[in-house]
């Protein structure tokens, strides 16, 4: 008996996005039916392979056939096939995740007509919808002894009904659409359009897929002569697809363009990679790995569901789709597959986790990727740019999350944006134009380069010509502070309070004036309250009468991160209120030492400047601007 069931509500309306073909590519269905056939023969080889011969091989092969005046384009496999249940989980429903997050990532992308979005979700069996109007499913688990045929037109339910099949495997047949104004669906029925397709992207599936092809040939006669003017109809089975593994193919042979189909085709893009790396090792252990870099960050990269992972082959058969084990959490941006034959095909899939040779072909990609970056950055430093804008924040975390273990791995890698430069610099430019009598590495840090430079505290170094580096990530501060030095160069906060790095007459000259104003200095602080815990002159200053410094490594964006983490543990920078001894603020100021109040509104306003100027908001608005209102009232009425 039939049994006709509803599609989630969801897949409804995902559904009725896709029919209304918001994809511009509607040929790519057929790239998604092969690869879901050659996974399916994929999970049939790997169970024959560890079933110690209860489960019988086969001649694995995929079909495509066709016929015109039927309108039906049909594609089979002898794989795994699918139970009952695994039809209603699998084709009932889109989109297993089952999100509405999902649709509405599509529906905003087809708003923005951002179409290549699209590409990026794994839709796959119902793109046949883009050129089907009903779709049969007959399919037989090697789990199951009874087959079953689903059919669907793809509007709002499915039926499914059992049905005599001996042998495992999947049936697909698509009743194909009439052709519309501005499409040619009739195309699907012509031999070297479903040819050129297979080659364009289903060439390295590694079983073949087979078409009957008709050619028309001379007729001959008894005795093998031609017969003018006569032809008759010849089929003839041809192969499309060249089976050979890119992966397994030597490297001289395999061009960038090869790498760029292959990786949009097996990784759901539509653009090319930012960079492909093609990995053959012989060694301790052995395997073949191809590595992409996407040329811009995965759709769900930063989503919670995101999975970390490059597809595993041993010995050429498919064991899973992402084996995390492979990809340090820092390159997760990675994609790729790795086949090693080193592997046993029995390894259970906990066992994969502790296996000391797949730790060594994790180490071994990391390098490799990390070494790429490396020559990509010496050759074409505008695309590592690219690289470094788009992935950047996940070297700084490699370096943070590894307590700085990577660092020598990772430094090389990082670029900035600094005060003399405004193109990206590494840190051995930096280095190598550090001034004569310059001992650290300065930086400061900020949400833009623009409100870097509004800093008071940098007006020193740009009077001096010392280069600074922009820190603009929230991650940047915390991995230099983890790294802590470059080629044994201490880095150094320009905010933070550090008088160390004057010379001995430097010092000694402002211990002098601090002891003059001290007064001044002591009516300042008492003002200011625990705003602040220290006020001091200032030696950075040039233009600015006061900036805000930390002192104990803790800097103020770091403590603003730090505090929007929902933890009970909050943190507190140590704050030093730096004076600029030369301004005709601090000269006038210093007229009225003594007079508490009135020093105590004057240091409280100019904190509040100070704050703003580091990039945070006026805690106390109301007192700040009455004290504002109530100086200005005071210059005008004089
Ligand atoms: P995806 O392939 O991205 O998982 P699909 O919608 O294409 O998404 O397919 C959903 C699931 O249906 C597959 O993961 C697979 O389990 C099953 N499936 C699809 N086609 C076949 C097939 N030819 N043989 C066996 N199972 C299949």
């Amino acid at each position: 008996m039939a049994e006709t069931r509803e599609f989630q509500a969801e897949s409804k309306e995902l559904l009725q996005l896709m029919i209304n073909s918001i994809y511009s590519n509607k040929e790519i269905f057929l790239r998604e039916l092969i690869s879901n056939a050659s996974d399916a023969i994929d999970k049939y080889k790997y169970l024959e392979l560890t079933s110690n011969g209860k489960i019988p091989s086969k001649n694995y092969e995929i079909w495509i056939s066709k016929d015109k005046n039927a309108r039906t384009l049909t594609i089979s496999d002898n794989g795994i096939g699918m139970t009952k249940d695994e039809l209603i989980k699998n084709l009932g429903t889109i989109a297993h995740s089952g999100s509405k997050d999902f649709v509405n990532k599509i529906k905003e992308a087809k708003e923005k007509k951002d179409l290549d979005i699209i590409g990026q979700f794994g839709v796959g069996f119902y793109s046949a919808f883009m050129v089907a109007d009903s779709i049969e499913v007959h399919t037989k688990s090697i789990n199951e002894d009874q087959g079953y045929v689903f059919t669907s037109d793809g509007k709002s339910s499915y039926t499914i009904d059992e049905e005599d099949i001996k042998d495992s495997g999947t049936k697909i047949v698509l009743h194909i659409r009439k052709s519309g104004e501005d499409e040619n669906l009739d195309t699907y029925f012509e031999d070297y359009q479903i040819e050129s397709l297979v080659k364009k992207y289903s060439d390295f599936v590694r079983y073949p897929i087979k078409m009957i092809e008709v050619h028309k040939e001379p007729a001959k006669d008894e005795n093998g002569k031609e017969i003018e003017g006569k032809f008759e109809e010849k089929e003839e089975v041809k192969t499309l697809n060249s089976m050979i593994p890119l992966w397994k193919k030597n490297k001289k042979d395999v061009s960038e363009d090869d790498l760029n189909s292959f990786y949009k085709s097996n990784f759901m893009d539509f653009e090319d990679p930012l960079l492909s790396i093609n990995i053959n090792v012989e060694g301790i252990v052995s395997f073949n790995s191809l590595v992409f870099i996407p040329s811009h960050i995965p759709y769900d990269l930063y989503s919670q569901n995101y999975e970390k992972g490059l597809k595993l082959y041993i010995k050429g058969i498919y064991i899973k789709e992402k084996a995390k084990e492979l990809v340090p959490d820092y390159l997760k941006f990675i994609k790729g597959l790795v086949d090693t034959n080193d592997l046993s095909l029995n390894i259970s899939r906990e066992m994969l986790q502790e296996d000391s040779r797949l730790k060594k072909i994790s180490e071994t990609i990391e390098n490799k990727v990390i070494s790429n970056l490396k020559e990509l950055k010496t050759n074409d430093y505008e695309k590592y740019l690219k690289f470094y804008k788009l992935y950047g924040d996940h070297l700084m975390y490699g370096i943070y999350s590894s307590y700085g273990f990577k660092k020598n791995l990772l430094a090389d890698l990082l670029v900035f944006k600094s005060l003399n430069s405004d193109k990206e610099i590494d840190l051995k430019t930096y280095k190598d134009n550090m001034k004569k009598d310059q001992k650290v590495i300065y930086y400061a840090t900020g949400k833009s380069v623009e409100a870097i430079k509004m800093l008071p505290e940098i007006e020193k170094f740009k009077k001096d010509g010392v280069d600074v580096l922009f820190l603009t990530r929230e991650i940047d501060e915390f991995a230099i502070s983890m790294m802590n030095e470059y080629e044994k160069i201490n880095f150094q906060n320009i905010s933070s309070h550090d008088n160390d790095s004057l010379s001995e007459e430097e010092k000694s000259k402002l211990n002098v004036v601090e002891a003059e104003n001290k007064e001044l200095l002591d009516n300042i602080k008492e003002g200011l309250g625990d705003k602040v815990d220290k006020v001091s002159l200032s030696t950075k200053l040039v233009d600015s009468p006061v900036c805000i410094s930390t002192q104990n490594g803790l800097s103020l964006n770091m403590e603003k991160t730090i505090n929007e983490i929902p933890n009970d543990e909050k943190a507190k920078a140590s704050k030093v209120l730096e004076i600029n001894p030369n301004h005709e603020l601090f000269k006038a100021m210093a007229e009225h030492k003594g007079d508490k109040e009135l020093i105590s509104k004057y240091s409280s306003v100019l904190y509040d400047e100070a704050m703003l100027l580091e990039g945070f908001d006026v805690e106390d608005k109301a007192t700040f601007i009455k004290n504002l209102n109530e100086l200005m009232l005071k210059s005008l009425s004089k």
